[in-house]
């Protein structure tokens, strides 16, 4: 009885959760914030597009983290790789050779599973596991009848088996087929850009260790599976960046210093740009991969996937396994001469990574609130009644916001829209705005909630009442409390700079 109701109850919480991941993905759609790709051919898995606020929230997420990592620091450098590398870049790092992922097929309904993923969800932790491993593992799940088909519930499933995740193109080699020998590769991750340029930065640059190098691009995976919307995604951009310090320093502990000082920064900027604390965790790997020597990930709750702490952002410690392996393939050496202490050796690195999209869907998991706004009213006949009413609000830090300012004229009276086109086009200067002059006042203050515009300006007929004591002043009205405050037209811009300063 007991253990029915907790079954029922854990399905009940299953269907609230894939209710609000459907939910906001549908939102995100008519809102123009992310689309299916090739959607009129019937779409393409693990894909997406980004739509006019999709695009300018990315924008933003993105130049916040090169404030933060390149502006407000002096020793991290910008840096813009190419996806196309040197097909050896991807021999050297090892990817080549074993960038896989365990899968498992459904032999009924052919549907595909990451094997490591379908252990997690029974608790048993493979990241980083042989193939031999998660077999053997998932052959107790198969005796204990508890191995089944995500989608079609049938036992009959394959093996596990690797998977390589490298994407291949024929670049270079247009009439060939992708043989081993003329495959070009996409790049899976950005960093191997920074380890190629590392020393034209040194020889262009001069920067003196400890230096990071930071870049924003995309990389391609073949994941096995991509069903978590933007979580996980075939094409996604990354935002990596890798610093550079020489391990052999006698005053203290370099590298346990360095490490912890980038985990506390990254953790502060997420708190810094209004992530809920309580959503975010480290989880610490205790299987490293063959290059790492400490590696932890900044997880977020996501409410929209399950409500479950998922891998927003790795942190991890590289050693000089990146750079003794580029020596090695290439040739050149990649050493690098202390004139301080007279020593030569190859730095070693520690890397920050996030995924774009990841942060984009914290933010928006973070930020997305329906409010209820049903108050006490009375209605027709004297009495009091409840007025239902609710909205949908994306309460975004105002940096991250696509759109700063919206400029809206009370009614569709002319001269009031020409003074709301003047205000507008002046803001627009400066801010993102929107002008907006279509439906009723309140519906459009909805649709500026939803895309978390922090700030609304509203054009009435007291600003253009020249009798009126708010002749020429307008309201600016609060995303996040819904009050609003009458200033000065004249006052507008120093008004909302002091928002943004
Ligand atoms: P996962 O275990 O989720 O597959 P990973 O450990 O392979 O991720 P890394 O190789 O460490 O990820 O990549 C660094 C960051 O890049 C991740 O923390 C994540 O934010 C982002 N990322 C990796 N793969 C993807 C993907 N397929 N789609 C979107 N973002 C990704």
């Amino acid at each position: 009885m007991e253990s029915q109701k907790i079954q029922n109850n854990n399905q009940d919480l299953k269907l609230q959760n894939e209710n609000l991941q459907n939910e906001i993905i549908s939102f995100l759609k008519s809102r123009g914030f992310v689309y299916p790709s090739s959607e009129i051919y019937g779409g393409l898995s693990g894909v997406y597009d980004y739509g006019h606020y999709g695009y300018l929230l990315i924008k933003n997420i993105k130049d916040a983290w090169m404030k933060s990592m390149i502006q407000e620091r002096d020793d991290v450098y910008a840096l813009d790789s190419a996806i196309f590398m040197h097909k050896n870049t991807w021999i050297a790092s090892g990817h080549v050779a074993g960038f896989n992922d365990p899968q498992i097929d459904c032999k009924k309904c052919k549907f595909r599973m990451r094997a490591d993923h379908t252990l997690e969800d029974f608790g048993i932790s493979a990241d980083k596991q042989s193939i031999e491993w998660i077999n053997a593992e998932l052959d107790k799940l198969r005796v204990d009848k508890k191995l089944i088909c995500e989608k079609c519930g049938s036992s009959d499933l394959t093996e596990a088996k690797v998977f390589s995740l490298m994407v291949k193109s024929n670049l270079g080699s247009p009439t060939d087929s992708l043989s081993e020998e003329n495959v070009m590769y996409l790049r899976p991750e950005t960093c191997g850009g920074i380890y190629l340029e590392y020393k034209n930065t040194i020889d262009s640059l001069h920067p003196k260790l400890p230096f990071g190098i930071a870049q924003i691009g995309k990389a391609f995976r073949n994941e096995i599976t991509a069903k978590q919307f933007v979580f996980r995604t075939r094409e996604f951009e990354q935002m990596e960046m890798q610093y550079f310090f020489n391990p052999y320093l006698e005053n203290g502990n370099v590298k346990e210093t360095y490490f912890k000082n980038w985990q506390d920064y990254r953790w502060n900027f997420y708190l810094n740009y209004g992530i809920d604390q309580n959503r975010l965790k480290w989880y610490k790997h205790e299987k490293l991969a063959h290059y790492a020597s400490d590696a932890y990930d900044i997880e977020y709750k996501y409410k929209m996937l399950g409500d479950s702490f998922k891998e927003l952002e790795g942190i991890h410690q590289r050693g000089d396994w990146d750079l003794s392996q580029h020596s090695k393939f290439s040739g050149v050496d990649l050493s690098y001469f202390d004139e301080e202490s007279k020593q030569r050796f190859l730095p070693y690195i520690m890397e920050t990574s996030v995924g774009v999209a990841r942060m984009m869907l914290a933010f928006i998991d973070n930020a997305y609130k329906v409010e209820d706004l049903s108050k006490e009213v009375i209605n027709e006949n004297g009495e009091k009644v409840i007025k239902q009413d609710s909205r949908i609000v994306m309460k975004l830090d105002k940096r991250l916001s696509p759109i700063k300012v919206a400029v809206l004229p009370l009614s569709k009276k002319e001269n009031l829209q020409n003074k709301a086109r003047e205000i507008y086009k002046e803001l627009s200067k400066v801010y993102m705005c929107e002008y907006d002059e279509s439906g009723s006042i309140g519906k459009r203050y909805r649709r500026q909630d939803e895309i978390g515009t922090p700030y609304i300006i509203t054009i009435d007929f007291d600003t253009m009442d020249e009798t009126n004591i708010n002749f020429e002043t307008v309201t600016i009205r609060d995303r996040d409390s819904m009050s609003q405050e009458r200033i000065d037209i004249k006052s507008i811009k120093s008004y909302i700079r002091s928002k943004f300063d």
